[in-house]
């Protein structure tokens, strides 16, 4: 069994399977390329915490990463945290149809029939995950504030979901739990080169950094958007690829007093999702062709015409469907997802390396499911063969082979 373990990476993911290994006793080193923790694409991130998927095991997987959330002070045994779950309920839009092929964005399809939407809902309730499908004047009801087209559209909503307040901050949190743990974090040092021996299979030796060699028995890919690359520099690019794909969200300050009912929403009929942020609403991309629009880097600030394009859109989908909203500033985010390819789900993955490990592909909807995939990761080191991780606080029993880099496609 590995001693020494470099985790690259310090997002979320990466802060989150630090701590988890520093708890299983092995010696943990992070190595992060910026001055400080939480600044690659976390930091972007909507932090919308949903159970609703296609994919069993990811509704498995979401519903650990919520139970953990909603006890993030306890999970990382600190008296205080700078983050904070919001449990403003989920509101997913869609529209009842006869069940025909559609693409999908963030795992969802815009359209579904009754026979299917009955099956969501027997799904999630079959795993503790508390939904509601409301359609009429329960709708309206529920959301008057919102517009709703006709009788067709309906909603799934997830009461006990919301969002975590600060993303970032949760890295600083597991940043804080983690060192008082014992991990060592390496700012501001990037990753160079892997060394491995070169039996068949190879086994991690170590890591040349920017700044000197270390030592380690196991390398955890926790790079995000960059996760590509750290493949290469393991010499073990995977069966499903990783790319960075290029996203925007807009931040919304709006005027007047704040909707206080207002949930997370994901409106897959006007192609955006929103959250509630401190000065009014954050919206994101939810049409399927944004996430087929690959940029190997986010939209610089000098594409002002492309950001403010796409600001313009999902404010004018704010409109249709929050017609009251008082639209008083807007500030366009680029941002990147670490996006897996063939199926938009992440890879939590021994390799053909031997000590070489993933955790990546989040593919713009994991942090959710973050402290679960740090344990995950923890608990393949320790035992590579695994086939199931038992959850904790949900006490479901996740299926690793879907997890897989060696998977069929999820579809
Ligand atoms: C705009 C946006 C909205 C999102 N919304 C949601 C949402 O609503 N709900 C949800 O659950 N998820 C959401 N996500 C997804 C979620 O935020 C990400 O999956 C998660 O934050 C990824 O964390 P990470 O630690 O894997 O990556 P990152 O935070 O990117 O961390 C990877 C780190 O690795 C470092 N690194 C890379 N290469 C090297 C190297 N060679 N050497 C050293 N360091 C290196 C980088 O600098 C970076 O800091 C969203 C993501 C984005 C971008």
């Amino acid at each position: 069994m590995p001693r020494r373990v470099v985790v690259v990476g310090c997002g979320i993911v990466g802060a989150c399977a630090a701590l988890e290994l520093a708890r299983k006793r092995f010696a943990v080193t992070v190595l992060e390329r910026l001055p400080a923790p939480g600044r690659g694409s976390t930091r972007r991130s909507s932090a919308v915490i949903r159970c609703h998927y296609g994919e069993r095991e990811a509704i498995k997987l979401a519903h650990e990463g919520r139970a953990t959330w909603e006890t993030w002070a306890e999970h990382l045994r600190l008296r205080r945290t700078r983050a904070r779950f919001v449990r403003s309920g989920v509101l997913f839009l869609l529209q009842e149809t006869a069940a025909r092929r559609s693409a999908s964005a963030l795992g969802l399809k815009p359209e579904a029939s009754g026979a299917d939407l009955h099956r969501i809902v027997r799904g999630l309730r079959s795993l503790g995950v508390g939904c509601d499908l409301l359609r009429g004047s329960a709708l309206r009801e529920a959301f008057p504030f919102f517009a709703f087209t006709g009788p067709a559209e309906v909603g799934l909503v997830e009461p006990d979901s919301g969002y975590v307040a600060g993303p970032r901050e949760a890295v600083l949190d597991a940043v804080e739990a983690a060192g008082a743990d014992g991990v060592q974090f390496r700012f501001g040092e990037r990753l160079l080169a892997v060394d491995t021996t070169d039996g068949d299979p190879p086994r991690i030796l170590g890591v040349r950094t920017t700044k000197g060699r270390i030592p380690a028995e196991a390398l955890v890919n926790a790079a995000g958007p960059w996760s590509s690359e750290v493949n290469l520099l393991a010499r073990c690019p995977l069966p499903l690829a990783t790319v960075p794909l290029g996203q925007t969200v807009v931040e919304v300050a709006l005027a007047g007093a704040r909707e206080p009912r207002l949930p997370a929403m994901i409106d897959l009929r006007q192609g955006f999702y929103l959250r509630p942020s401190p000065s009014g609403v954050r919206l994101g991309s939810g049409l399927p062709r944004e996430h087929r629009d690959f940029r190997s880097k986010p939209l610089e600030r000098t594409d002002r015409d492309a950001l403010a394009a796409f600001a313009r859109e999902k404010v004018a989908a704010l409109r249709a469907r929050w017609p009251a909203a008082r639209v008083r500033r807007l500030r366009p985010l680029p941002a990147l997802y670490d996006w897996t390819v063939a199926d938009g789900y992440p890879l939590i993955d021994r390799t053909d390396v031997e000590g070489y490990f993933v955790a990546i592909g989040t593919s713009g909807a994991w942090f959710k499911g973050a402290p679960a995939i740090g344990r995950i990761v923890a608990d393949l080191v320790e035992n590579p063969g695994i086939r199931r991780a038992r959850l904790p606080r949900t006490g479901h029993l996740l299926d690793l082979p879907v997890l897989s880099r060696r998977r069929a496609p999820i579809g």
